[in-house]
């Protein structure tokens, strides 16, 4: 992975969910030279807590993690940690490892901002292609490279919780990984024979061997280049020195939420005023890199439990529901996780015991991503700006409403619970919704800084192409308009995959 060799047909930067993909499906064809860039480590120098899905939360202190801070929010008065992976499959290896779709609600809003024929129905095929669901359930994927399926055995105290949520009178869904269901069940995981199956796991490591595939790792993208409109290939730094990669047909930016925003406004490109501020050259005005950024937050309700919670084997959050707040919503708008292990909380720590995730799906707040100086070590200026609307506040209290009754089931009772955080004395929605907006963490599915569309913050067209260059595509969960009702990867491979016939068609 070593050589630098300078002239390719498709160059695509970053190696993580998105780049894994793209990278392996236009090598399919020989007679395409494909160059991947990616900042981070090859998948042999990751930390061994990648494959140990217990471990997971681990890896959020490591070098496979850039490390990024959101600046102060408002709603808590702190920053809150927003990782992102660094390394062959990027935030796919270090990830929670949930693999579920949007609710099909969620992409018809897409088409809100200008994007066209990007709904469920639309997307469907490239959700197919990317997994093999060992459910084999209606309208899933048999034949991807992904093999996705519920926690083998899972933890009796999630399964208590399930039976509470049923209890409560929610509806025990069949699958709810697959994007037309709502209510309760177990979720699709990236877990494959015990081991977290990443994207280069399944796409590109059985596509290193390809002589018209390269991938340089340790490889840190620092500018775009071009000639007039098209973007001819990009510069970058690798083995201490600084190169440039040529591309005769196109680049493609799979660096992330944080990654492609950070790249384009490092190469001039986005907010005339940004720009300036930051005294880059401005290169092509495009007032929506950067604008639109937006994550789920999600708050935690820690309970301890008297009876062993048994030890966590898979993911932690293996069962999960998508209920709406509002009935009258045209689809599920608050996600609940169950997790088997006590979250660390502002009242008390918990040695035995679970906690539930409570996060409004449809955030409305939207933020923003800007930068500093053109130097591609500055941190970008992360601003979610997490429960910045009230209607997200709202969203949040319902669910965690529902999270109690759902713990006060007696399916529940046998455990001895309590609640610990944020305990009994909350009970006014003015209580519980402090709690929540001082407590929450990123649910780390930032998404929308290059979002497609036709709208005034849209960067990229509905064939991922940035507005006004040639040459030159964002895909990767930066071009999400609006953050789909459940966890996004699965959405990120469904666009990647969509990517690559929309490379090889060109
Ligand atoms: C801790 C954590 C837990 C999560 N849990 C879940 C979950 O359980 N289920 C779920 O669905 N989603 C989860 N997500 C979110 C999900 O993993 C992401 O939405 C998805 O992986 C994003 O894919 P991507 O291709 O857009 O970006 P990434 O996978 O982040 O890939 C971007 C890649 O680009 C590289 N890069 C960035 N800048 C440069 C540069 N200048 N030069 C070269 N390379 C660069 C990065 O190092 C990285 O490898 C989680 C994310 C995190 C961080």
């Amino acid at each position: 992975m070593a050589s630098h060799a300078t002239g390719y047909d498709v160059i695509v930067v970053g190696g993580g969910t998105a780049g894994s993909v793209l990278a392996a499906r236009l090598s399919e064809d020989e007679g395409v030279r494909v160059l991947l860039l990616e900042a981070g480590a090859a998948a042999s120098g990751l930390p061994d807590a990648v494959a140990t899905p217990p471990a997971w939360p681990s890896l959020v202190a490591s070098t496979a993690n850039w490390g990024d801070r959101t600046v102060v929010q408002d709603a808590s008065g702190a920053p809150v940690p927003l990782p992102r992976g660094r390394g062959l499959g990027g935030s796919s290896a270090i990830n929670a490892m949930v693999f579920a779709r949007g609710h099909r609600s969620s992409y018809d809003s897409w088409s809100d901002h200008g994007a066209k024929n990007w709904t469920y129905d639309d997307l469907l095929p490239y959700f197919q292609r990317s997994e093999t669901a060992v459910s084999r359930a209606p309208g899933r994927g048999t034949e991807g490279p992904l093999i996705v399926g519920p926690a083998v055995e899972p933890n009796d105290v999630l399964l208590a919780c399930l039976a509470g949520a049923v209890e409560a009178g929610h509806r025990r869904a069949f699958d709810i990984s697959g994007g037309l269901e709502e209510g309760f069940a177990p979720v699709d995981l990236n877990i494959v024979d015990g081991r977290r199956q990443s994207a280069a796991d399944a796409y590109l490591l059985p596509a290193l061997g390809r002589p018209n595939l390269h991938v340089v790792t340790d490889a840190v993208a620092h500018r775009l280049r071009f000639d007039g409109d098209r973007c001819t290939g990009v510069e970058y730094e690798a083995d201490g020195r600084t190169h440039t990669a040529r591309a005769s047909g196109e680049v493609v930016l799979a660096a992330g939420t944080i990654g492609s925003a950070h790249l384009l406004l490092r190469s001039g490109i986005g907010p005339e005023k940004d720009l300036r501020a930051a005294q880059v050259e401005v290169f092509h005005p495009l007032p929506g890199v950067g604008r639109n950024l937006h994550d789920h937050p999600r708050a935690n309700l820690v309970y301890s439990a008297q009876r062993q919670v048994p030890t966590p084997r898979n993911n932690h959050g293996e069962i999960l529901g998508l209920l709406r707040s509002r009935p009258e919503l045209d689809g599920p708008d608050v996600q609940i996780i169950f997790i088997d292990i006590p979250l660390p909380n502002p009242v008390a720590p918990v040695a035995n015991g679970f906690t539930i995730g409570v996060s409004p799906m449809r955030p409305v707040s939207r933020g923003s991503l800007r930068i500093t100086s053109a130097n591609p070590y500055a941190p970008p200026v992360l601003d979610p700006n997490y429960f910045g609307e009230e209607e997200d506040v709202r969203a949040v209290l319902s669910g965690i409403a529902t999270a109690r009754r759902i713990a006060w089931s007696s399916a529940l009772a046998e455990w001895g619970i309590e609640e610990v955080g944020p305990g009994l004395d909350a009970v006014h929605d003015q209580s519980i919704g402090d709690y929540a907006k001082k407590h929450f963490g990123s649910y780390c599915h930032p998404v929308g800084t290059c979002a497609m569309g036709e709208d005034e913050v849209s960067v990229v067209d509905s064939e991922l192409r940035v507005r006004g260059l040639d040459g030159l595509r964002v895909a990767d969960a930066s071009v999400i308009p609006s953050i789909p009702s459940n966890n996004t990867n699965a959405t990120v491979y469904a666009i990647a995959e969509r990517a690559a016939d929309l490379l090889r068609r060109r």
